[in-house]
């Protein structure tokens, strides 16, 4: 029994005393020589070069512009301070946030922890070496928007932390972890929300694996339409969490629906010119015919397998769900869902939520066979 008691005390001990930082490019498709940062919150010291050259107040605001193309000058108020290579405002209060304003936008925005600031061809490059926690919240911020349940908050939380801690090598080249764009997760700086940042806590550290202990691949869409689809049939690589189910919760939902017109002559020619590049299928139609519309990965026509995916990149169109109906000059898709339609349906979960499900049921609702586990046991 003191064993055992023991064991749980340590395991604790080592999850709620271990805090990750990961380093996020922000302002990434910006270019800008100027920026002002002005310490918020907590305690700062300014290091360049690695050495302290300011003990921060407050009250102080820097300039910080680059200066023969890789230097980085820094000004307090008129003072300039130094030129350098490699700026870092390190935090070591509590909780320590800054402003930051880039010369190339119109507001300032709050962060937290910690920056590292260089140069490189006449640009600066702002590195935020941040909790994962404090990024977790503001991810889910961008991901989710705002005025959603916090039950839906916490299902979103354990995503994007899952998707951060997944791929943090993704831009190792590049010399940080993860980038602020759509192409990693959308990152904006710190969230004020309430529910957001309780839910945040009330999820800390907490992660999905697959049956390996591996993170999964969290992968989520707006609004799968009524029916989601296997990963292979969108990516070609088969997850077995990420099969294809029923989903009930989101046919409702805001972005349930959707058509698009187009000309009978604009859809003959697409159609045409995708199947030039085709063999006919030997499958007789009525295979195809039989798979419901939800599941279809092809659209069937004259014998020609055309793979949908294409087709909703090629006409833009919301998802790879819908029937065509043709009226006189003109075709109507009408179409379900939007988005991939892999994993976890946003607008679904959101339902769930709403209607008193918790977040563990969501998740195991859209993710088969996973676990939820704190993140501090993988990498112990
Ligand atoms: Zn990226
Ligand atoms: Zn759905």
């Amino acid at each position: 029994m003191k064993k055992i008691g023991l064991l749980v005390l340590l395991s604790f001990f080592t999850i709620f005393t271990r805090a990750t930082t990961v380093s996020i490019h922000i302002y990434s498709d910006r270019t800008f020589s100027s920026v002002i940062m002005a310490p918020a919150a907590g305690n700062y010291i300014l290091e360049g070069n690695y050495r302290i050259i300011d003990s921060c107040s407050l009250t102080n605001v820097y300039e910080i512009t680059v200066f023969n193309d890789s230097l980085i000058q820094v000004k307090n108020l008129d003072r300039v301070i130094g030129n350098f290579t490699r700026l870092h405002f390190r935090g070591y209060g509590p909780t320590n946030q800054y402003y930051l304003k880039p010369s190339s936008e119109k507001n300032k925005h709050l962060f937290n922890d910690d920056i590292v600031i260089t140069a490189e061809k006449g640009s600066l490059k702002l590195l935020s070496q941040i909790d994962i926690e404090h990024y977790v919240a503001g991810v889910v911020q961008c991901e989710a928007g705002l005025r959603k349940p916090k039950e839906y908050y916490k299902v979103q939380a354990i995503i994007c932390r899952t998707y951060a801690l997944n791929n943090l090598a993704r831009h190792i080249v590049d010399g940080f972890e993860l980038c602020d764009l759509v192409h990693c997760q959308v990152y904006q700086g710190e969230t004020h929300n309430p529910d957001i940042l309780q839910a945040v806590e009330e999820t800390k550290g907490i992660v999905l694996v697959d049956g390996n202990n591996q993170l999964i691949n969290a992968a989520f869409h707006s609004n799968c339409g009524g029916q989601t689809i296997n990963s292979e049939d969108v990516w070609n690589k088969a997850l077995p969490y990420l099969q294809a189910r029923q989903d009930t919760f989101c046919i409702h939902q805001p972005a349930a629906n959707w058509k698009k017109q187009l000309t009978l002559k604009d859809w003959q020619t697409y159609l045409t010119k995708k199947e030039t590049n085709l063999k006919k299928s030997p499958i007789p139609s009525s295979h195809w015919d039989s798979i419901p519309d939800g599941r279809k990965i092809y659209y069937y026509d004259n014998g020609y397998l055309i793979p949908l995916k294409d087709m909703r990149t090629e006409l833009n169109l919301h998802s790879t769900f819908f029937t065509v109906n043709s009226d006189g000059d003109n075709v109507t898709l009408i179409g379900r869902g939007y988005g991939h339609r892999v994993g976890l349906c946003q607008e679904g979960a959101i339902h769930m939520s709403q209607t008193g499900y918790n977040y563990e049921q969501i998740l195991h609702y859209y993710y088969a066979n996973v676990q939820l586990i704190n993140y501090s046991i993988l990498f112990n």
